[in-house]
């Protein structure tokens, strides 16, 4: 069962192969400014055409798993879907916010912003190729509010009762798998998120996962998972911190596994700037791990078994991400030569392959026969 979630993470991972030197090299100036980016751009905000995603991930197009006006890539048993909403995509069939909305240039070539490739689909597809891998020893699970905050109203419960009975289920499902854990609360009182943040960065070689309730109209259900908003694309400049792209691929990485066991897309990945993440020294990601506000699910929410539930898919996301980011995982044999992003101030159009970026057929071969024998 672990097996088969890890795939979507790890798996086509392995089968790709583009240097690490495209996500490090977004600080493209003006000067580079692709000819083809279309006139109405915002300042500062770099675009790559789809094509150029699919080519670099050696995607193909599939129409046969599209919902009705979406564009989708695919390779083996992972998918991309565009759309429909402009700031909408979907990996695997975890929704994805996008901090830039998508947009077409003047030849109708759909375009993504640079920064979305760099800080959420490039951590999600290749999460190999993330800087600074370390070996994650503990969990920090911490159950948010608690105390005279009681957080939202579930059903007959409170956001601070469940976020603490999951975090406990948690802890135990971690630890039977063999991972430490570190909880911020162990019961029923109040910690400002100055107390959790120092509580947590005290932890070594850790990731911090913090437990909430979401809470809007009667209609939406399932978990969301948020991570800070990285300093690149803030609206307001505020700054990140230095896991963006490990966040992404945690956030990723629990919002897969959340939204398979509970058939829900609920609010999917997005960026938010919740103070508390934004202080904690490791790669952090804030789970909402369902809507309060829906009766149906906050009836399952108060319900041990749908918690139980829960936990064990937060379980299986987490050791996705740590085997898919540790230093121990396979490098790819022979990864692609780095590729230039910076296009040439007279180029119209993206490259053809040249004998710098065409792909090896030989390390090809040797991927593939890999591959084969991990299936
Ligand atoms: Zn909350």
């Amino acid at each position: 069962m672990l097996f088969s979630s890890h795939r979507g993470l790890a798996r086509f991972c392995n089968t790709l192969f583009i240097s690490v030197a495209f996500a490090s090299s977004c600080a493209a100036d003006s000067d580079s400014l692709p000819s083809w980016v279309p006139a109405e751009s915002p300042p500062g905000v770099f675009y790559q055409t789809v094509d150029e995603l699919r080519s670099f991930y050696k995607l193909t197009e599939d129409f046969r798993s599209a919902r009705k006006g979406t564009y989708t890539l695919a390779h083996d048993d992972t998918s991309i879907e565009f759309g429909p909403g402009a700031r909408e995509l979907r990996i695997n069939g975890v929704d994805i916010t996008l901090s830039r909305p998508l947009m077409r240039n003047k030849a109708g070539k759909l375009l993504i912003s640079r920064d979305d490739w760099v800080y959420w689909i490039d951590p999600v597809l290749r999460p190999l190729y993330l800087s600074n891998r370390t070996q994650v020893d503990t969990v920090v699970i911490d159950a948010a509010h608690g105390g005279h905050d009681t957080g939202v109203a579930c059903a007959a419960s409170s956001e601070a009762q469940i976020t603490l009975q999951v975090a406990q289920a948690l802890q135990t499902e971690l630890e039977k798998n063999g991972v430490q854990c570190f909880l911020t609360r162990t019961g029923d009182y109040f910690l400002s998120d100055r107390q959790r943040v120092d509580l947590a960065n005290k932890v070594p070689n850790a990731i911090f996962v913090s437990l909430h309730l979401n809470s809007s109209n009667a209609e939406k259900m399932g978990p969301t998972a948020c991570i800070l908003t990285p300093s690149p694309v803030d609206q307001n400049e505020r700054p990140g911190n230095a896991f963006a792209c490990k966040n992404a691929a945690l956030a990723y990485a629990l919002q897969y596994t959340l939204s398979s066991e509970t058939q829900s897309s609920g609010g999917g990945c997005c960026h938010t700037h919740y103070s508390l993440l934004s202080s904690i020294n490791m790669p952090a990601v804030s789970i909402e791990l369902g809507y309060a506000s829906n009766t149906k699910e906050a009836i399952a929410l108060s319900s041990p078994e749908y918690r139980t539930r829960l936990a064990d898919a937060l379980v299986r996301g987490i050791l996705n991400y740590t085997r898919a980011t540790s230093p121990a995982a396979t490098m790819p044999v022979a990864p692609s030569v780095p590729r230039k992003i910076t296009p040439k101030k007279d180029s119209s159009k993206p490259k053809a392959s040249t004998p710098e970026n065409k792909p090896d057929k030989a390390s090809d071969k040797r991927r593939s026969r890999r591959s084969n024998r991990r299936r």
